[in-house]
């Protein structure tokens, strides 16, 4: 009698026989069946039929045509800071932009205007510091966001002291068909925590940082990471902010999405191993042994015990990852 074969080995089986013409001869490191729900920030989470760092542009691009030729779905990870990876995992190809290609930043000495070009895989984090260092202002506002350039960008992340968009001069995107365009900070429409980015993959920002006193832009570096750690669970296994802050009709302004959690009584609430933080209502964190189903499903109750209670569809901002498709 013949074996019925699971889909998830049928696809995988599918994938590593069309593999040799996708990457074989390019100039990356692939790991196949790769665990990536514990590379992001929950720690939790399913796999990829393909994790592939790619060593050039050029092979960035190949891979690129290439799975835009064989209909493969290719999604992008940064520092998994944003993401919530679903227990089953994603189909296709997961790329990560983690080798020093992407890595380099190249400093303006010159001190001119010129804006600073700043790979997509750099470390948001690590920069601001050697921003700083250097005394150069534009990032401070950011101080303590865990992000890669290409996900704080895409994100356009930020908080009551300003956002990505405010020091974006340009970014170089690799279309999910291999070509490479340069679009400004206007084409990106940035908005609260949003960048219209067409479907594709950053490579590298162009930054404006300006000369500036730098023992100010510490103290400013320090008072934004200072009130970070006083208001958010920085210690918790989390995605930050679960929800965008909505706006209330009335005032045109945005509300806080955190109080609005607290006045619908979800501070402290858990599902299995996923709880909502008594510090801030906005962040669901993530016991050991608890599952990306735990989040979702408090997720999804927060969400409607919010609209339960005040009227108001909260909208997620985290990025969830499922079989569904690429660019959710
Ligand atoms: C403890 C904690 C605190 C946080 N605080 C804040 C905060 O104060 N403000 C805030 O805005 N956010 C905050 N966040 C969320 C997160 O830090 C930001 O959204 C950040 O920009 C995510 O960047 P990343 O590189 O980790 O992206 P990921 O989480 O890896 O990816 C997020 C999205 O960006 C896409 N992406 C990543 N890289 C690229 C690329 N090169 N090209 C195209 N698309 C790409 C991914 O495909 C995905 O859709 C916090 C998160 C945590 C865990």
């Amino acid at each position: 009698m013949l074996q019925q074969v699971p889909t998830s080995e049928r696809r995988m089986s599918t994938l590593i026989t069309v593999k040799e013409k996708l990457w074989s001869d390019l100039d990356v490191e692939a790991t196949l069946d790769a665990p990536i729900g514990p590379l992001t920030w929950y720690e939790t989470g399913g796999r990829a039929e393909a994790l592939i760092s790619p060593k050039s542009v050029k092979a960035l691009q190949l891979l690129c045509q290439r799975c835009d030729e064989s209909g493969i779905p290719v999604r992008v990870l940064g520092s998994g800071a944003n993401l919530l990876v679903a227990d089953d995992g994603v189909d296709g190809v997961v790329v990560r932009c983690n080798q020093p290609a992407f890595q380099e930043t190249l400093w303006n000495d010159l001190q001119n205007d010129t804006p600073t070009r700043i790979g997509a895989g750099v470390d948001l984090m690590g920069l601001i510091q050697e921003t700083a260092r250097r005394g150069l202002s534009g990032l401070s506002q950011l101080a303590g966001i865990p992000a890669t350039i290409g996900g704080a960008i895409r994100m356009n992340a930020g908080g009551s002291y300003g956002d990505t968009a405010q020091s974006v001069h340009s970014i170089e995107l690799m279309t999910m068909s291999g070509k490479i365009c340069t679009l400004t900070a206007a084409d990106l429409d940035f908005g609260y925590r949003h960048c219209a980015l067409p479907a594709g993959i950053v490579i590298a920002a162009h930054l404006n940082l300006c000369a500036s006193d730098p023992i100010a832009l510490r103290a400013h570096v320090k008072e934004v990471f200072e009130y970070k750690k006083r208001t958010q669970p920085m210690g918790d296994r989390s995605a930050g902010c679960m929800f965008k802050n909505p706006v209330d009709p009335s005032t045109g302004k945005r509300e806080s999405a955190g109080k609005l959690i607290d006045l619908a009584g979800m501070k402290g609430k858990s599902c299995g191993g996923a709880f909502v933080s008594e510090k801030h209502g906005n962040f669901i964190g993530l016991r050991d042994g608890g599952s990306a189903n735990d989040v979702l499903a408090l997720a999804f109750d927060v969400q409607q015990q919010v609209f339960d209670h005040s009227g108001i569809q909260l909208e997620r901002e985290v990025v969830i990852w499922s079989q569904r498709g690429a660019f959710q």
